[in-house]
């Protein structure tokens, strides 16, 4: 490829919008453009990469026993009636009739597609287990798209969907999915955490989410550098308060006149029921934000609301809660921990501050932990509050970072072949449902965690393995006769060896062309000038180290390889 017909139009100054380093570097490198919000054009550098993730996603998909194939965007309405999320999932699912006024939805994920697909075809438990895929563009109407790729409306995914026959068969590739997840960030140069995501019985796990990890990251996670466990905000909250045990607090016996279970409030106060949302919110009189409580959702089922919400106070709407800046993972003032109630005594109330404590319905602790309660203008963030904490599992003390979720795994278990009526005859001759397990990478954020992780002042630096071209030549006399041969030689002989080339036969200044070409973040780039072609030798530069070497030009292409 020669840079002359390259589109990779580079910006010289930092784009005003781009908070991040992955967003500002691709937009400056010339790789993605924006059409409006959360959508994205991958221009030709940006998508030699995007393909190059895809190609290993792929290649550790198939070496896991999946199978790829594709599915339609276009989501017949009817399968989300079905599965009864066409309501639950929210304004992130768009909707639209077609010219007949069928009413369809762009795909935010496919396990209804995909569901109906086997619930023809997969009949027997002879054929089981099975695992499809595909990659595609996906569409969630986000509220507040930004960061670039990371949280787009369109946006790349390959998911995969198993079917088993037994729990055995399912854990047995929900194991393969994660070991190949982990092989992925592994081969895209992320370096992420496998985090537990969801509360999974003792000795197990239902979810896992694989965390990049990132300064930036919009998720908050716990980690024990000693034993390996991790988990996400919420999770973590699970394991680390269930077996906290009552301290040194009093256990207090609270009048409870509550509205009951949690889904009674959220009902109440107009929240969607079965919301894939797992957060609450809080917003007084005056419209301001009072708490945000995101816990593990099955937790909160004893919560007492009448302990939440006091007079004067009311549920965020979504938009509110979109509004202030409240997503799921985020953590308020008060962070409600896994089998703990929510308890406002009036004394907190007062000074407008909240106590969270206690394991027993219709009790709490007062003073257990003290500095889990929280003062309303604090908005503290989980993770700093649980770092410190002991690990669950070893005791030792537990860190706290920041990540990007790129991809996660999840048993589904029977919710949508209940739903959807997709069945197997088992070797018992009984009709079942099919037992299902769903994976997801996100490709094109996956990209954006890659700049994320490798970046330095002066642009991207390419791991080798998703590099847009793993090499640039740069002759700085490209009109010169012997520097425009030693240049065509030396291509051939990097193609000849199966790298990806790039030259850069613009007629700029060298100053110029160094400063795109660390921009654009091409791991090797060599460089042909004057004074080493009379010298026999060009010069090496690595990217991410800027160690330059000579080398002989008859070993170029071999050193470089
Ligand atoms: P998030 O918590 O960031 O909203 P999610 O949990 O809703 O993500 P999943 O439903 O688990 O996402 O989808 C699988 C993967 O798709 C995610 O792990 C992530 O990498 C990617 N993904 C999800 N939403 C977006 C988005 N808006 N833009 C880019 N990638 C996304
Ligand atoms: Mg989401
Ligand atoms: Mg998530
Ligand atoms: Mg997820």
């Amino acid at each position: 490829m020669k840079m002359s017909r390259l589109y990779a139009p580079t910006l010289k100054e930092d784009p005003a919008e781009a908070e991040l380093a992955s967003h500002r570097l691709l937009l400056r490198a010339g790789m993605i453009r924006k059409e409006a919000a959360g959508l994205y054009t991958y221009l030709p550098l940006a998508w030699r990469a995007i393909r190059k993730i895809e190609n290993i996603v792929r290649d550790e998909m198939d070496s896991h026993d999946a199978q790829e194939l594709m599915m339609p965007i276009m989501v017949d309405a009817e399968l989300w009636r079905e599965s009864g999320r066409i309501d639950a999932y929210g304004k992130e699912l768009v909707r639209f009739d077609d010219r007949h006024g069928r009413e369809f939805v762009l795909g935010p994920t496919h396990e209804e597609t995909i569901t109906a697909l086997v619930r023809n075809e997969l009949r027997s438990y002879k054929q089981l287990p099975v695992n499809l895929y595909h990659i595609q563009d996906k569409f969630r109407d986000e509220f507040r798209p930004r960061y670039g790729l990371m949280r787009g409306r369109e946006f790349i995914m390959k998911d995969a969907y198993s079917f088993s026959a037994t729990q055995e068969s399912l854990q047995e590739e929900y194991d393969k999915m994660k070991e190949a997840y982990a092989n992925i960030c592994v081969r895209c140069g992320v370096h992420a955490l496998p985090v537990v995501a969801d509360s999974g019985e003792i000795g197990g796990d239902t979810s896992v989410e694989f965390m990049a990890l990132a300064d930036a990251g919009e998720a908050s996670l716990v980690y024990c550098d000693d034993c390996g466990f991790a988990a996400d905000d919420e999770a973590a909250t699970t394991k680390v308060s269930v077996t906290e045990g009552p301290g040194n607090g009093t256990l207090e016996k609270v009048e409870t006149p509550g509205l009951g279970t949690i889904e009674a409030v959220a009902e109440f106060f107009g929240f969607p029921k079965n919301g894939t949302r797992k957060s609450l919110a809080l917003i007084d009189s005056e419209g301001k934000p009072v708490v945000a409580i995101v816990p593990g959702d099955h937790e909160l089922n004893e919560c007492k609301a009448e302990h939440v919400f006091g007079k004067g106070y009311r549920m965020m709407t979504d938009e509110e809660l979109e509004k202030f800046g409240l997503f799921k993972g985020f953590i308020g003032p008060v962070h409600l921990p896994a089998g703990i109630k929510l308890v406002c005594d009036s004394s907190l109330k007062e000074s407008k501050s909240w106590a969270c404590g206690a394991n027993e319905i219709d009790y709490h602790f007062t003073g257990a932990c003290p500095d889990r309660d929280f003062k309303v203008d604090e908005w503290a963030d989980l993770v700093t509050v649980l770092a410190g904490d002991p690990c669950p599992h070893c005791g030792k003390p537990l860190a706290a970072a920041r990540g990007i979720e790129v991809s996660q795994v999840f048993q589904l278990g029977t919710k949508y072949s209940e739903a959807m009526g997709a069945t197997f005859m088992d070797e018992d001759g009984k009709e079942k449902p099919l037992i299902m397990g769903c994976y997801g990478v996100g490709v094109s954020r996956t990209l954006a965690a890659i700049v994320e992780q490798h970046n330095d002042e002066n642009g991207i630096i390419w791991p080798v393995s998703v590099a847009p071209y793993e090499v640039s030549v740069i002759p700085l006399d490209p009109k010169k006769e012997d520097c425009a041969k030693a240049t065509d030689r030396l291509v051939q002989e990097l193609l000849d060896a199966g790298l990806d080339v790039v030259v850069d036969d613009r007629n700029e200044r060298p100053g110029f062309k160094f400063a795109d070409n660390d921009l654009m973040g091409f791991p090797y780039q060599i460089v042909i000038g004057k004074r080493g072609l009379k010298n026999g030798t060009f010069e090496l530069k690595d990217r991410a180290t800027g160690e330059r070497e000579d080398i002989s030009i008859d070993e170029a292409a071999t050193i470089v390889a």
